[in-house]
């Protein structure tokens, strides 16, 4: 099978999307694209995480025609190819409808850093206006608003977060949901103190190194 590898990443990320609660039903999509041969592996519309098969995952050129699959493409591939198309950098992409971002997006709010790990979107999580899902306007919108940032809030609809690989772009998704709760909780029940620019730039270079990346400056003075 073509891209057996990228369509069975799509298949098991998309299952863990929805066991890490950051969607439902057959809300979301996922997406990997193979640079060299120009071919993105994407889930098909409409059909629940749960029965996804790799078969199921249909492969399209960068234009969005079918190479490979039964399935209906998801109706976000426009969106999916805008930010391939844009962002030379990235290898995937994650659109989830998880609660407390998805609450961020339906109240027309961005998520300020409230917390560092904003830093896995940039110092801050935009907002994209609201086009209705599955249009060439809001393949534009996403294209547009993207900027640098590795996550973006959809107004009224979801979240998208890109990344170098399916890992970073979920861990994006994912981070940036535990973000949008703190920033509801905090609101809920006070005056969320907010990171200052300076702070959040020091965050993003330490990210840079964090974790198995090459070795940072060491903690100890
Ligand atoms: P698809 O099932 O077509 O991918 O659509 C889900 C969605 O989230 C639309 O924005
Ligand atoms: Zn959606």
């Amino acid at each position: 099978m073509e891209l057996e590898n990228e369509r069975k990443t799509v298949v098991r990320f998309g299952l863990k999307m929805v066991a890490s609660g950051l969607t439902t039903g057959t809300g979301g999509n996922l997406s990997v694209v193979d640079r060299n041969t120009g071919t993105v592996a994407i889930s098909p519309s409409g059909i629940e995480y749960g029965v996804l098969q790799p078969r199921d995952v249909v492969l399209t050129d960068m234009q969005g025609r079918v190479i490979d699959g039964e399935a209906k493409p998801s109706s976000e591939l426009c969106f999916h190819l805008s930010l391939y198309h844009r962002r030379k950098d990235v290898q995937a992409v994650v659109h989830t409808h998880s609660p407390y971002a998805v609450t961020m997006a339906c109240l027309g709010w961005e998520i300020p850093a409230v917390h560092y790990l904003v830093g896995f979107a940039g110092k801050k999580v935009p907002l994209a206006p609201y086009a209705t899902f599955g249009t060439p306007e809001l393949a534009e919108i996403v294209a547009e608003y993207i900027g640098n940032y590795n996550a973006m809030l959809l107004a009224n609809h979801g979240l998208v977060a890109v990344g170098s690989s399916m890992d970073t772009a979920f861990a994006a998704a994912e981070e940036i949901e535990f973000v949008a709760r703190i920033y509801y909780q905090t609101k809920s029940i006070g005056h969320p103190v907010i990171l200052p620019d300076e702070e959040m730039e020091i965050v993003l270079e330490k990210f840079k190194t964090y974790g198995q990346k090459k070795m940072g400056d060491s903690c100890c003075r």
